[in-house]
């Protein structure tokens, strides 16, 4: 992808603050962190997004939060990790390349990551189980 920033950063085109590099991925630190440590897992290929990306991809990008997640917390002592991946606009992903973000909380921290809990009507149960189920099987 010509134009993809995280492309040229995982690629080590456009230089990162990076604290971790394999093969198959980058970690840097997020340039508008939300707390101090937040920290980006891209991985070198691209994929727009989770619907892309290929099984084994995803589940190592899992592994790998869980090692940069627990080397955080031993060293930055945070008190707890939110591990968040938006897919779409309308989920707020702005960077059209698949990244996790490991953001790290600290009691009293000022980072929003909640919502107003609605209520779970049978209608829409009803609903969502019968459509969604008929597609995974
Ligand atoms: P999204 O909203 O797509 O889930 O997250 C994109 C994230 O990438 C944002 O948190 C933003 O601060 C970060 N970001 C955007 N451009 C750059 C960049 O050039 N370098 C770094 N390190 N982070 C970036
Ligand atoms: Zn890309």
């Amino acid at each position: 992808m010509e134009n993809c920033i995280f492309c040229k950063i995982a690629s080590g085109e456009i230089p990162a603050a990076t604290l971790y590099e394999d093969d198959q991925f980058r970690v840097i630190l997020d340039l508008g962190p939300a707390s101090k440590g937040h920290a980006l897992i891209l991985p070198k290929k691209h994929y727009a997004n989770l619907y892309e990306i290929p099984d084994e991809t995803a589940g190592a990008a899992m592994v790998l939060a869980k090692k940069v997640g627990t080397a955080m917390k031993e060293a930055l002592g945070c008190a707890g990790l939110n591990v968040v991946q938006n897919n779409g606009e309308a989920a707020g992903q702005t960077v059209f390349h698949f990244h996790m973000h490991l953001i790290p909380r600290y009691e009293k921290d000022q980072v929003g990551l909640s919502w107003t809990p609605g209520t779970l009507t049978d209608e829409v149960k009803e609903e969502v189980l019968d459509k969604v189920k008929k597609i995974l099987g």
